[in-house]
C-alpha cells in the first residue's frame, strides 16, 4: 500500500467518533513501515493493550476501524488461526471486536474476528515474518494468492463492520 500520513490515518476511522479517531494513537514510526509489504496497516495502542486499529484502502477508499481484544489475557498457550491471512500460530492470535460503524455500533453491535495478535498478517503471507513452527500450511497457492485471500478476508471482514 501507499505511505499514509496521521492525518490520513485519523480522517479514515468509520466506528468511532470523531473525538475518538483524534485523540488514539498512531504509531510514531510510520516513515519505517514497510509499506511495500503491507497489505494492510495494523498496530497495537501501546498505552492500552485491550485496542487494536485497521487501516486499508480496499477499492472504496481508506477506511480504518478500532478493534477491542477482550480475550487478551485469555487463551495465549491455544493454538488458533487467523480468519485474514490463515496464519496458525500457538497464543499468536487475538479475539477482535470492532463496533459497527454508525447507529448499529452506538446501540452496541459489533462483529469479531480471530486475527494476528500483532496485525502483521502481511508478513507472514509474505514469509516476512515467521510463525514458528507450523505457522505455514503447505498450499499450493501462489503468494499472490495468498494476498489476495487475506485482502477479500479484511475486505469482507470490514464490510461487516461498515453494513
Ligand atoms: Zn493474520
Amino acid at each position: 500500500m501507499k505511505p499514509l500520513t496521521e492525518q490520513e490515518i485519523r480522517s479514515a476511522f468509520v466506528n468511532c467518533s470523531k473525538g475518538e479517531a483524534k485523540r488514539l494513537s498512531v504509531p510514531r514510526d510510520l516513515a519505517e513501515r514497510p509499506w511495500d509489504d503491507l497489505d494492510y496497516l495494523g498496530w497495537r495502542d501501546p498505552q492500552a493493550p485491550d485496542r487494536a486499529y485497521v487501516v486499508a484502502e480496499l477499492g472504496d477508499g481508506l477506511k480504518g476501524i478500532v478493534l477491542r481484544c477482550p480475550s487478551a489475557m485469555v487463551g495465549q498457550l491455544r493454538r488458533s488461526m487467523c480468519s485474514m491471512c490463515v496464519t496458525t500460530h500457538t497464543g499468536g492470535v487475538s479475539l477482535m471486536v470492532a463496533p459497527k460503524a454508525g447507529r448499529a455500533g452506538q446501540q452496541g453491535n459489533s462483529v469479531g474476528a480471530y486475527i494476528c495478535s500483532d496485525l502483521a498478517c502481511s508478513l507472514y503471507v509474505r514469509g516476512k515474518r515467521d510463525a514458528g513452527v507450523g505457522g505455514r500450511l503447505h498450499e499450493s497457492l501462489t503468494l499472490e494468492e495468498k494476498i489476495r485471500r487475506t485482502v477479500d478476508n479484511l475486505a469482507a471482514f470490514m464490510a461487516k463492520v461498515t453494513a
